[in-house]
């Protein structure tokens, strides 16, 4: 038993060191997970997702989203995803949206009510997909794994995106690893994907300055009465805005730089 024990410490720690990775903001990461095994299981949860949601059949709203979201993913390295991005509109009143490895974007109607313009939207996709640039689907499945919850793959890489259905899946999990070891370790990932995004948005055209202005109507969206998984999760509103401002000087230069301005209209 003894002997077991530390056969499978031994293998764990080869694995840990084998797959030790760093984050764009430069966060040590521990990936054991392969990009492809992450793009299966990003494309099943799309199609699942196609199959219960109802998609928008509006033509200018789809593409509004669209002009939006390949506007961003055109400045996604192709190390993080190549090929053709696939964008869904989700018709649901739900403010959100997701991306997913292996080049999934999903949006939900009820978003285009509260990203007021085009940078506001881009905003949202921009830090969507700064999740999926930064494998946090990876990492969390990852750490999961490490700390023997036996939790369900899929789960964590739902959850990790944002996709709102995970919700009863993250549940299994268990409150006690939800708030000792999940609840820091999502304020991180929300942080890094907000300055990734903001990188992103900048570089792809879209004014930065909108981000601050998009998570102001959020909060007022939200009433004051925000979803609970909102509040464990992610960061208070004024965290994350003082965070974007933090970042805002270099992502104005970036976005002085370029010469793109996506004129997507909704
Ligand atoms: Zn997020």
């Amino acid at each position: 038993m003894k002997m077991k024990f530390t056969a499978s410490a031994v293998a764990a720690s080869i694995l840990v060191l084998t797959a030790c990775a760093t984050s764009p903001t430069g966060r040590n990461q521990v990936l054991l997970y392969s990009e492809s095994q992450l793009a299966q299981m990003g494309d099943q949860a799309f199609t699942g997702m196609k199959e219960e949601l109802k998609i928008s059949n509006k033509p200018v709203q789809n593409s509004y989203v669209e002009c939006v979201a390949n506007a961003i993913t055109a400045n996604v390295p192709v190390s993080v995803f190549d090929g053709q991005w696939e964008v869904v509109v989700f018709d649901d009143e739900q403010v959100n949206a997701f991306a997913l490895p292996g080049g999934k974007i999903g949006v939900y109607t009820g978003l285009l009510n509260v990203a007021e313009n085009q940078h506001q939207l881009a905003a949202v996709i921009g830090h969507e997909v700064g999740h999926v640039i930064a494998e946090h689907g990876n990492e969390r499945m990852s750490q999961s794994t490490l700390i023997n919850v036996g939790t369900q793959a899929v789960g964590q890489i739902l959850s990790a995106n944002e996709v709102p259905q995970s919700g009863p899946i993250m549940a299994a999990i268990g409150l006690g690893v939800q708030v000792g070891v999940q609840l820091p370790f999502s304020r991180t990932h929300e942080s890094e994907a907000d300055v990734i995004g903001l990188q992103l948005m900048a570089k792809s055209g879209f004014d930065p300055r909108q981000s601050v202005n998009l998570w102001q109507n959020m909060e007022a969206a939200s009433g004051g009465d925000r979803p609970m998984e909102l509040l464990s999760t992610h960061p208070a509103p004024q965290t994350r805005i003082d965070n974007l401002q933090a970042n805002m000087q270099s992502a104005l230069a970036d976005y002085q730089l370029t010469a793109h301005r996506p004129k997507c209209q909704d």
